[in-house]
């Protein structure tokens, strides 16, 4: 099952996608940790994709398609997938249909997270204050929630019209979004 989870910074689809993956057996591609990662090893992709997430800006689509590639048609892959914080632009949905179509595969839902503004702001600088991620600075919050505006959300409007959109709220409990999640997929 091929499945994304679409929301903006703090929407939980990071950790919502870990249980829905481990639930599913299948693996999970996070272009946050892979970036992350890649900075870490500071290989060239690393030190060119730094220079955007520094600025809470979206990395171009290029770097971004060149580092999932591989991920997408790996064998692990072929059961499914849960993707979180990708795709982030239309381009990068295209690519993914492709990708799929290329396999004989196709997306069965995306489940768009929705939390309220403030909600987002109060959940990424307590992780701030957790975890002291470097981008979770209040200005670089904001600057990360309009790329979201800008870039992301067209994609609600990209999926609804491919019928396979839902929303699903995404306050509460850990436990009560799992299940909320669990409820629209069938699981
Ligand atoms: P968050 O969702 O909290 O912003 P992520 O770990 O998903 O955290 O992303 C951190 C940063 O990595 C983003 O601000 C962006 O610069 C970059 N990034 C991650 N995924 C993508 C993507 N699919 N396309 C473009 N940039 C991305």
């Amino acid at each position: 099952m091929h499945v994304i989870l679409l929301g903006p910074p703090g929407a939980g689809t990071g950790t919502q996608g870990t249980i829905l993956a481990q639930r599913l057996g299948v693996p999970k591609i996070t272009t946050g940790d892979l970036l992350r990662d890649a900075i870490q090893k500071d290989n060239l992709l690393g030190r060119d994709a730094k220079r955007f997430m520094d600025r809470g800006e979206l990395v171009p689509d290029k770097i971004i398609l060149s580092l999932i590639k591989q991920q997408l048609v790996s064998p692990e892959a072929a059961k499914g997938i849960v993707m979180d914080s990708f795709p982030r632009t239309v381009r990068q949905a295209e690519a993914v249909n492709v990708m799929l179509m290329e396999q004989g595969e196709r997306l069965k839902r995306v489940l768009l997270l929705d939390v309220p503004e403030e909600e987002l702001v109060r959940r990424l600088l307590s992780r701030s204050a957790a975890e002291g991620r470097g981008d979770d600075t209040s200005e670089l919050i904001q600057r990360r929630l309009h790329a979201y505006r800008e870039s992301t959300a067209p994609l609600v409007g990209y999926y609804r019209e491919m019928g396979i959109l839902t929303i699903v709220s995404g306050t509460g409990t850990e436990e009560e979004i799992t299940k909320r999640i669990e409820e629209v997929l069938g699981t």
